[in-house]
């Protein structure tokens, strides 16, 4: 049983920076957890610290049932994948997975059945005898995580492995690593920038900020039910669209208004609001919940078409609402459409977001 357990975890580098606050965290024995959030948040510096490669200020980390906090990284039974791969550019690939369990003095025998097993997992094969030049980024990445399997530790860590790789083979390695972790299951805690990587390879995502967790929940339930505003924002691309708006009771119907916007809520939505009648509130709305003509009745406003997208499968387009500017995807691809036309856009039943100016949170 491997759990992970951050309790009150602090790292402050010197005396004027806290970079990550009071993170409490419980990962599940074979559970994988992405940890994402912008450069700076933090992410990086809680994995290294689960790594055991950086110190704590305070808090604890526990492995398994196991205190952690001072033990050294070799002790902790973890292994870990970089963004840089961290071969050994003189060795064979063959080699570099042998490196490990020759260091524990593990009978060749055993390395070489072990390195059978992970090269059949990851297509290593025709590559055992070269060494890492000779190789692919990918081919390379494919390396430095057959290295972590031979070991078989307790614990996988991944810092943002994927990063030096083209978007077709970070797409690829996605991938591999779901397959791995589905043949292997290993708890795994895998630190990304990349919020399509944390949702397509987590069964939980954390979502960090100035070193605090904003977040922890499936990808549905973080993108569906965001914790707040930065949450919102965050997850799902192309960005959720923001736009504040003034909430108006009358003759029992509520509505949320701006410059050229006028919606009519639902009765969920309308009793959430009822506290800010009158009020200025943010309305956040996906691009992909923004369709192109009528749609529901009391969901539909005018925009003006500033930028036209074609994808190929969809068009993206981006729009002007009054001041505000707005974002719809989903709009079939051969429509007819260019920049400075008028059109009708409607957002989805059920799937406006209102957020409080202040605080940022939700309101429900
Ligand atoms: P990125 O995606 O850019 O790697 P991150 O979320 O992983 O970002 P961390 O590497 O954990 O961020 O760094 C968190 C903060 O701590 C950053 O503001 C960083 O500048 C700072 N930091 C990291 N290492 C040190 C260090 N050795 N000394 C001082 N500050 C540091």
């Amino acid at each position: 049983m491997a759990a992970i357990t951050l309790q009150k975890l602090n790292k402050h580098y010197g005396t004027l920076f806290h970079a990550v606050k009071d993170v409490d965290l419980e990962i599940a024995d074979k559970e994988f957890v992405a940890l994402v959030g912008p450069s700076g948040c933090g992410k990086s510096t809680t994995l290294r610290m689960i790594a055991g490669l950086e110190d704590i200020t305070s808090g604890d980390i526990r492995i398994g049932n196991k205190v952690v906090n001072h033990l050294p990284p070799r002790d902790r039974d973890v292994a870990m994948v970089f963004q840089n791969y961290a071969l050994y550019q003189h060795m064979s690939v063959y080699d570099n997975l042998a490196f490990g369990l020759r260091n524990k003095k593990t009978a060749e025998a055993e390395i070489k059945a072990a390195i059978d097993r992970a090269a059949g997992m990851l297509g290593l094969h025709d590559l055992l005898q070269r060494k890492p030049r000779q190789l692919s980024g990918g081919q390379q990445q494919r390396v430095a995580l057959g290295r972590c399997i031979v070991r078989n530790p307790q614990v996988f860590l991944f810092d943002e492995p994927l990063s030096n790789l083209d978007a077709k083979l970070r797409a690829q390695m996605r991938i591999e690593i779901k397959r791995l972790h589905a043949e292997i299951p290993t708890t795994s805690v895998f630190v990304t920038h990349d919020q399509v990587e944390a949702m397509t390879l987590g069964d939980r995502v954390v979502i960090m900020r100035d070193g605090r967790i904003q977040q922890i929940g499936t990808p549905l339930q973080v993108y569906g039910k965001p914790s707040n505003k930065f949450v919102a924002g965050f997850i799902g691309a192309p960005a959720m669209n923001f736009i504040d708006v003034g909430v108006r009771s009358a003759a029992g119907v509520t509505s949320v208004e701006a410059e050229g916007l006028r919606l009519t809520v639902g009765p969920a939505d309308a009793s959430a609001l009822a506290a800010y009648s009158g009020r200025r509130v943010i309305l956040g709305v996906r691009p992909e919940h923004l369709m192109l003509g009528g749609g529901a009745p009391g969901l539909g406003f005018d925009a003006r078409v500033e930028v036209v997208e074609q994808l190929g499968s969809e068009i993206l387009l981006e729009t002007r609402v009054g001041s505000a500017s707005v974002t719809a995807a989903r709009v079939p691809a051969e429509t007819v459409i260019a920049r400075g036309d008028q059109v009708r856009l409607s957002a989805q039943a059920g799937r406006l977001h209102f957020f409080d100016p202040e605080t940022e949170l939700p309101i429900s």
